[in-house]
């Protein structure tokens, strides 16, 4: 690994703050409280500016203002094509301002500029224009019942949607949550992650300029246990979309109880990556190298449980070893960075604290495990050799660039050990076999598989989990799904 880490970020003040209140029925507010918190930029570990520090009483000042702008019919009954024409609108805005977008993302989030401009950027912007296409082909359909009756079905807004976010991709889970949510007519509370709010704060005002009406998107930013709280219990929110931790999820399924609202959750994982005996190693070390590695391995679905048949072992982690050694760690400014700083303080400890257990628990620490430098929270990338399942690196979601290696003999034992876990967000199988692709695609609990590749991602092909890494699907025509109800009528004829 060559380090270039300097003190030379790009100044500061390069990238204008424009907004950090909250954003309540198309206007800029202080929270009713007038507290605000800091969002730090983990490179530095210098404050980037304070933000209103949303609760209770600003989520339910939203949520009147998004009941408001559904039950007006403001938004929902508006013409499907012209709401559609709106998120092509807001697409095109972010289109234009993408450099700036992108430098305030890896401003506030640590991720490679390069990384935010041509990665999340054009996702982001893509999702939303693939959810505006589909804002006039939402429709019900006709049933032939006994008797006579004609009966359809209509898809209609599930109406008030609470969206909370995780830091990891801030801008891309502003649109996976806000394009499928406006496309079908609902109106949003969004509370952004504590550690990133500052692209959605931005996304917000573009919506703003190209016409989105007041009241339609609303975003609080502030704390999980206070903001997202109020969120999770307001009665005038009928439905939480959430992507974060499974022990965050089942505190919302606890509090969302008494107002039974609709859930959709995306969640963590501990996805396995096979490399069975006939695989192409170049490309699966390539997978297993970028399915990790891929945002300092802060991804809900990193391949952390790379499983390589035994007997090509030494091979593959010779050839994912020099891969690694050529990973350039440092400011995420600077054009040749591939890997930033881990997003917070609390990310970097958690991580450090797992490199150190995975040392305690006898696996091989062959690469990294330490932090660069001592500003910022960056930390080498780590691969673990001789891993065992029962270890904790082998169990635990980490979310930093720590790698597991294991090895394995044959088919069962790796189908079992693969679903041994209580996650099944991804899994990856490398194989030139076309029907043990398909058996392990078939036989593994996950919700995404792929095959030859890691994280081929598209706005039309649906992502979630399995067992504990969540409810519903995101993209694709079930994420838009997530945000309708069915309605049923019949009419005597
Ligand atoms: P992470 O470890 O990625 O921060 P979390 O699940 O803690 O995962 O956070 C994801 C999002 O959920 C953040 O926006 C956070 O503020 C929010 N959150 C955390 N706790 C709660 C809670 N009790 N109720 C609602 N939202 C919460």
């Amino acid at each position: 690994m060559s380090s270039i880490l300097s003190t030379d970020f790009l100044n500061q003040s390069d990238v204008k703050i424009q907004h950090t209140e909250c954003f309540i029925n198309g206007e800029w507010l202080p929270s009713k409280s007038g507290k605000t918190f800091a969002t730090i930029n983990p490179a530095t570990e210098v404050e980037i500016a304070q933000i209103a520090e949303g609760d209770a009483e600003d989520v339910s000042h939203a949520a009147e203002a998004a009941r408001n702008a559904f039950d007006t019919g403001l938004w929902s009954k508006m013409d499907a094509r012209d709401r559609g024409r709106l998120l092509y609108l807001l697409a095109d805005r972010m289109e234009q301002e993408m450099t700036y977008l992108a430098a305030l993302e890896t401003l506030d989030n640590g991720k490679p500029y390069q990384d935010s401009l041509n990665v999340d950027l054009p996702l982001a912007i893509d999702c939303l224009r693939y959810y505006a296409g589909y804002a006039d082909k939402i429709h019900g359909s006709t049933i032939p019942i006994r008797g006579k009756y004609f009966c359809y079905t209509r898809r209609e807004p599930v109406g008030v949607a609470g969206q909370i976010i995780p830091w990891n991709f801030p801008i891309l889970m502003v649109a996976w949550k806000w394009g499928p949510a406006l496309a079908a007519g609902c109106t949003i509370v969004m509370k952004p992650a504590e550690q990133t709010p500052l692209t959605c704060l931005r996304l917000a005002q573009l919506a703003k300029e190209v016409g989105f009406p007041d009241g339609v998107i609303n975003i609080v930013p502030g704390f999980g246990p206070t903001a997202g709280a109020a969120v999770v219990k307001h009665p005038l929110i009928d439905k939480v979309a959430f992507t974060g931790e499974h022990r965050t999820a089942q505190i919302i399924t606890r509090e969302s109880a008494e107002t039974l609202k609709r859930l959709t959750f995306e969640l963590g994982g501990k996805s396995p990556n096979v490399i069975f005996a006939d695989a192409d190693l170049d490309a699966a070390a390539q997978g297993a190298y970028i399915g990790l590695f891929l945002n300092q391995g802060q991804c809900c679905c990193a391949g952390s449980r790379v499983f390589v048949h035994r007997s090509r072992h030494d091979e593959f982690l010779e050839k994912l070893q020099s891969l690694t050694k050529q990973r350039v760690v440092g400011d995420p400014f600077a054009a040749e960075t591939q890997q930033g700083p881990q997003v917070d303080q609390a990310q970097f400890k958690k991580i450090m604290s797992y490199i150190e257990k995975g040392k305690q628990e006898g696996a091989n620490c062959v690469m990294g495990g330490e932090r660069v430098g001592e500003k910022g929270y960056f930390i080498t990338p780590t691969i673990f050799d001789g891993v065992r399942d029962e270890m904790s690196i082998a169990q635990d979601e980490i979310f930093g660039p720590v790698l597991s290696l294991l090895t394995f003999d044959d088919k069962e034992e790796i189908i079992h050990r693969a679903n041994a876990t209580f996650y099944g967000l991804a899994a990856a199988v490398w194989t030139r076999d076309v029907a043990l692709a398909h058996e392990f695609a078939s036989r593994v609990r996950a919700g995404t598989v792929w095959v030859n590749c890691y994280d081929v991602f598209d706005a039309a092909a649906p992502f979630g989990g399995f067992k504990m890494s969540g409810h519903g699907r995101e993209l694709g025509e079930e994420g838009l799904r997530a945000y309708t109800e069915n309605k049923t009528v019949t009419l005597a004829l």
